[in-house]
């Protein structure tokens, strides 16, 4: 059995703002079915501490960066949690990053050094009894634990760095060096320095044993210019400590025969079961019933998602023939832009402005299309759930959207292999193409109807990746891992 300490800065269903929560919210019960036992430490956010039964109090900080904090060992969302009970730093309501004003909260960079610093003291055994082996650090607001690790007083501990989403590094300025607790080599040695201020990411990603990203196209493409975003000369200096393993989702949570957050449930020999589905969303988003394919996109509304180009080619889409649901929100101009679209094209475009959890799992079961046009995607789980869904995903052709989905080229339909629909590049033609494309094939319906069966049947679960981070971890401690010798 290997111990591991997950840290992070939300995990599914305890607190959640994207994919990342579904990763560290999923992965530890994956992991435990490959002999790895994962205690998941996260700040203490009401949310988190609200949600722990039997707690104990299982470590206690006098001066903790600038008040008292205790960790609180306890089960919570089906996981094994450590919090963080600190309320100067996580006492606060909604959002685990911004405040009611949308800003970030101007103290980030000592609530995530905080989480980061409880790591490390958690590997210095601040906490009776245990003794992790590795500590797993998910992007920037975990990031720093590699480097105290490396920094301050010696430990065992191996570090493993995954990045979940490179466009987001944490970067704050010299000035919150003296408090962040850190050995002074950090800095001599140039390790945390990131264009002249501090890179939490950067020094995660320089000082961590192992780097992992999301998919094995992201794990390439962040070493290129183009995508990396800054950090590509470090990780091309990094490369032989960085892999690529692609996200599955949580068949627990995601499994269109019990799912209760459905009308209706299906396999993928009863995809006509979808129709109860598809009928309550037209209901929920205002949309006629008529011919001609359901596209749907449940997202963050940023320009990373190429929702710009949603906006771009919503007109020419209804002319197609299409009809467009929106769930998200974001940047006002593509919220305003696809407010727009609803009003041009009244019981035709669809637009929820919120983050609804039960209605993305009903957008999911009855749309006909998860439209996914993203300019980079680390791994992206909404085309995962499509996939399951049998909601056949488009998408772009980058990082993991390019690992997960098969484009219906005519080879691939001939052969029996696709599952989706793929453009490239990331623009409003091709992407219109795309759409065009989508409705040719939804006018076939065996062929639409095999697609969706094939998505139906792929494998989108933890088993394989997971042992994929078993198998690293092993290769860390210099121990063979159960998955090693099933091999
Ligand atoms: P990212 O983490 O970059 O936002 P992912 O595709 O990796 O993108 O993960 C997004 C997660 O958030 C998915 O679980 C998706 O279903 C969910 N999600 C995004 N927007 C919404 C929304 N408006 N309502 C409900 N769930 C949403």
């Amino acid at each position: 059995m290997i111990d591991v300490v997950s840290v992070a800065s939300e995990a599914y269903p305890l607190i959640k703002t994207g994919g990342l929560a579904d990763v560290t919210g999923a992965l530890p019960a994956a992991l435990a079915r490959h002999d790895v036992a994962v205690r998941t430490l996260l700040p203490g956010y009401p949310a988190v501490l609200g949600a722990i039964e039997n707690g104990r109090v299982v470590a206690e900080f006098q001066e903790f960066f600038g008040g008292f904090a205790q960790l609180i060992a306890g089960r919570a969302g089906g996981l094994d949690i450590i919090a963080i009970n600190a309320p100067h730093l996580y006492d606060r309501q909604g959002n685990p990053y911004v405040g009611p004003d949308k800003q970030d909260w101007p103290d980030n960079w000592k609530r995530f050094a905080g989480l980061s610093f409880a790591a490390y003291e958690i590997a210095q055994g601040v906490v009776e009894g245990y003794h992790p082996q590795i500590l797993h650090c998910h992007d920037w607001q975990a990031a720093m634990a590699p480097a105290y690790v490396a920094f301050n007083a010696p430990t065992r501990v191996k570090t493993v760095m995954t990045v979940h989403n490179i466009a987001f590094q944490g970067r704050y300025e010299w000035n919150i060096f003296p408090e962040l607790r850190i050995d002074f080599r950090a800095a001599q040695e140039g390790a945390i320095e990131y264009f002249g201020g501090i890179g939490y990411l950067k020094a995660g990603l320089q000082t961590a044993d192992a780097l992992t990203t999301v998919s094995p196209t992201y794990a390439l493409e962040i070493k290129t210019a183009a995508y990396g975003m800054g950090l590509e000369g470090l990780l091309q200096q990094r490369a032989g400590a960085l892999t690529g393993i692609t996200n599955g989702i949580d068949y627990g949570d995601w499994d269109p025969m019990v799912d209760p957050m459905l009308r209706q449930h299906f396999g993928h020999n009863t995809t006509e079961q979808r129709a109860g589905n598809r009928r309550a969303l037209l209901e929920r988003f205002n949309i006629d019933e008529s011919p001609g394919p359901l596209f749907s996109v449940v997202s963050r509304l940023t320009w990373q998602k190429g929702l710009d180009m949603l906006v771009e080619v919503v007109d020419q889409l209804i002319a197609a023939g299409g009809k467009l649901i929106v769930l998200g929100s974001g940047d006002a101009e593509i919220e305003n832009g696809l407010a727009g679209a609803t009003l041009r094209h009244p019981g035709k475009v669809g637009f929820i402005r919120a983050y609804d959890e039960p209605l993305s799992h009903l957008v999911q079961g009855g749309a006909d299309v998860m439209m996914v046009p993203s300019r980079f995607e680390p791994c992206g789980l909404t085309q995962l759930y499509g996939l399951r869904y049998g909601c056949v995903p488009l998408v772009s052709r980058v990082g993991g959207l390019a690992d997960t989905v098969i484009d219906a080229n005519e080879a691939a339909v001939e052969a029996g292999a696709a599952t989706g629909i793929v453009f490239a590049p990331a623009t409003p033609e091709a992407f219109m193409d795309a759409i065009h494309r989508a409705i040719r094939l939804y006018g076939h319906e065996k062929t639409w109807r095999k697609m969706q069966r094939r998505g139906m049947k792929s494998d989108v679960s933890w088993d394989l990746s997971a042992g994929k981070y078993a198998k690293l971890y092993g290769r860390l401690l210099g121990v063979k891992s159960h998955d090693d010798h099933a091999d």
